[in-house]
């Protein structure tokens, strides 16, 4: 019965496939295979030139944004030319998730690393010699044994694919020393096409990977870094652990996200909260053991909805692609790791948020340690003038995209997909403000944090101010007119603006600048943000395509997550290498009554067809 029903069904399936590969006919080989194997319709951005080159021999440096789509172009030129694609991946995760997605669609795909016992990789290497694999990964310290440059001798090599070869830069964080050795590919391997891929844009970086990896004749494709799907918003630091948990609740509930703190600590303590408030949280630093770590990086990855609440020490190797949100609580060290890590959200391109807060606390914070590290000047030099062009995008009134973006050198108009154009920020005229606050550091001597300045202005008689007499002073209670978060803000816009800076050899006191004066005397108007106590409200975006699926649906939906659950469970892989929520949602909302229109839905590709359609279906099926 079973039996008679997959062939009805595979019959059926076949059948669309034959109307597919119509509407393929005339398309190129490579698009056919990309509508074939992996049900996608067109391809992205610079997808099909890269596989043109790549396919027609060409090497290629390929430069785009994570989420853009950089494996397709090394899969599909593997699979296009005689032999196997040979990829090289730093980490074994990586490696698994890409041979469990590819196994799913039909593709001959296996990996070999540490994790692969010697009986298996046997197997695998026997698979390779004898032509019955189409892509195989590898780490890169084993690519360079002789074992294995033994085997390729004996192999057919479609193409050498080098995935994130940023890891061959020696000044940046992700350095693997392994990677240096890949230039012996270009010279045993001369007339073997090589793709390096990697989604880390500066000319330094990209220079070195020329360089190292003796691509000078490689074309380079460089894409747009804009991830359109990411709405950016920085608000202004109140209650931080609260803001936090308010916009998890009202946008995020039971979705899967990242929550970068800066310390080991401070990550204990806000996972624990978070718990505590109902949040399935997960702690993630350098400070655990390392089995810990990575079980819980798996169920992360594994599991629907997990927080992750991490230091940096959480982040290459993070290829989930429906990671709803990356939250800062702390401010990070720069442009680049701002990107980097809130790039984590949304691969999949669904809408997605990078959420931060961010007040003077932090600014003197990152100062701090910046002054106070034991490096060179040079270091400091470039550190002060990289978390300048972050607070440049923090305090910015005006699009933060547009900032984010020619920081890397590309230009842009207002995006709308981000707080600042949602919700334009207003300017006042914060002239007299900024002398009161200039006049309290001045009576109290310029020692004090912002904290004690606050209460003075706003005539607070509490211990310390008492302490010090500073009830006694002119500018005790003359700021009684603005709340804490605004003062907060001017102390924090003072500091950014260069009219007032903070002391860190002296407890973090806030002092003046040559700048101040010209303020002080009221001869210099000044404008600032005015703090914004208000949610931001959801753009259309997102309340179209992601949270207000009709009731109907989002109960359909419901229905093809447990089905989906079940079936990773049962095959042991994360729940996106099944299908994707983007193709969930699609289903859910088209209810699909056949095959073959179930088949015209982004996602489901021959093989999964066959495999799921049936089941997919009858989730869909009665409502
Ligand atoms: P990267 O490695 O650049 O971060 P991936 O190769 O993992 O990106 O692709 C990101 C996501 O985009 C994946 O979910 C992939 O299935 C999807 N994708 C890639 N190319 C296309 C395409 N042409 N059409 C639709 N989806 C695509
Ligand atoms: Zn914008």
């Amino acid at each position: 019965m079973r039996n008679e029903e997959l062939t009805a069904v595979q019959k059926n399936a076949l059948s669309v496939l034959r109307q597919r590969s119509e509407i393929a006919n005339g398309a190129s080989p490579a698009l056919a295979l990309l509508r074939r194997t992996y049900g996608h319709a067109e391809f992205r951005g610079a997808q099909r030139d890269v596989i043109e080159h790549v396919s027609a021999g060409g090497d290629a440096l390929v430069l785009m944004p994570t989420g853009g789509g950089k494996s397709l172009c090394y899969q599909i030129p593997a699979l296009l030319r005689e032999g196997a694609g040979v990829v090289v991946s730093p980490l074994i995760a990586l490696m698994q998730d890409q041979v469990a997605a590819l196994t799913q669609l039909g593709v001959r795909a296996a990996a070999l690393n540490s994790a692969v016992d010697a009986e298996e990789a046997r197997r695998i290497e026997q698979a390779l010699a004898t032509g019955r694999l189409d892509l195989v990964y590898v780490a890169p310290e084993r690519l360079t044994t002789p074992r294995f440059l033994a085997l390729l001798e004996r192999t057919k090599i479609a193409l050498f694919a080098i995935d994130e070869a940023h890891c061959v830069s020696q000044w940046g964080h992700d350095f693997r020393p392994e990677y240096l050795q890949l230039s012996l590919l270009h010279e045993r391997y001369a007339d073997v096409p090589r793709i390096a891929l990697t989604a880390t844009a500066d000319p330094q970086t990209r220079a070195e990977i020329v360089a190292r990896l003796r691509l000078e004749a490689a074309r380079v494709f460089v894409s747009s870094f804009d991830r359109p799907n990411i709405r950016y918003t920085i608000v202004d630091k109140a209650d931080a652990r609260n803001q936090l948990l308010c916009f998890i609740r009202q946008e995020h509930a039971g979705h899967a996200g990242i929550v970068y703190c800066l310390t080991r600590r401070k990550v204990d303590e806000t996972c624990a909260w978070l718990i505590e408030h109902g949040v399935r949280a997960l702690p993630y630093h350098a400070g655990m053991d390392s089995a810990t770590r990575s079980a819980h990086q798996a169920r992360f990855q594994r599991d629907d909805g997990i927080v992750i609440v991490a230091t940096i020490a959480f982040g290459m190797g993070i290829d989930k692609p429906d990671v709803r949100f990356v939250a800062h609580l702390d401010l990070p060290k720069s442009i680049e790791g701002y990107y980097q890590e809130t790039g984590r959200a949304g691969r999949d391109g669904l809408p997605a948020d990078a959420w931060m807060s961010y007040g003077l606390a932090d600014v003197v914070q990152q100062r701090r340690l910046i002054e106070r590290s034991d490096a060179s000047d040079e270091y400091k030099r470039v550190s002060s003038a990289k978390l300048e062009a972050l607070l440049g995008l923090c305090e910015t009134a005006g699009c933060r995209r547009v900032r984010l973006l020619a920081y890397f050198g590309e230009a842009s108009a207002a995006c709308g997909n981000c707080d600042t154009c949602i919700d334009p920020p207003e300017t006042w005229d914060a002239t007299e403000a900024a002398r009161k606050a200039l006049s309290a550091i001045y009576r109290t001597g310029q020692r004090f944090g912002a904290v004690h300045l606050i209460d003075v202005l706003r005539g607070r008689k509490n211990e310390r101010v008492l302490q010090w007499a500073h009830d006694r002073l002119g500018v005790f209670g003359i700021g009684a007119d603005l709340d804490d978060a605004a003062w907060r803000s001017v102390f924090r816009q003072l500091v950014t603006l260069g009219l007032a800076r903070v002391d860190h050899d002296a407890h973090g006191g806030l002092k003046l600048t040559a700048c101040s004066r010209a303020v002080l005397k009221g001869e210099v108007p000044v404008q600032m943000r005015r703090v914004v106590t208000r949610p931001t409200p959801l753009p259309k975006a997102k309340a179209e395509s992601f949270a207000h699926l009709p009731p109907t649906a989002a109960q359909r939906l419901q229905r093809l997550k447990e089905w989906r659950l079940a079936e990773a469970r049962a095959q042991a892989v994360p729940a996106f290498v099944i299908l994707h929520d983007s193709t969930l949602m699609e289903i859910a909302r088209r209810r699909p009554p056949d095959l073959s229109a179930l088949a015209s839905i982004a996602g489901i590709g021959a093989r999964k067809l066959e495999r799921y359609g049936v089941a997919l279906l009858q989730a869909v099926a009665d409502d």
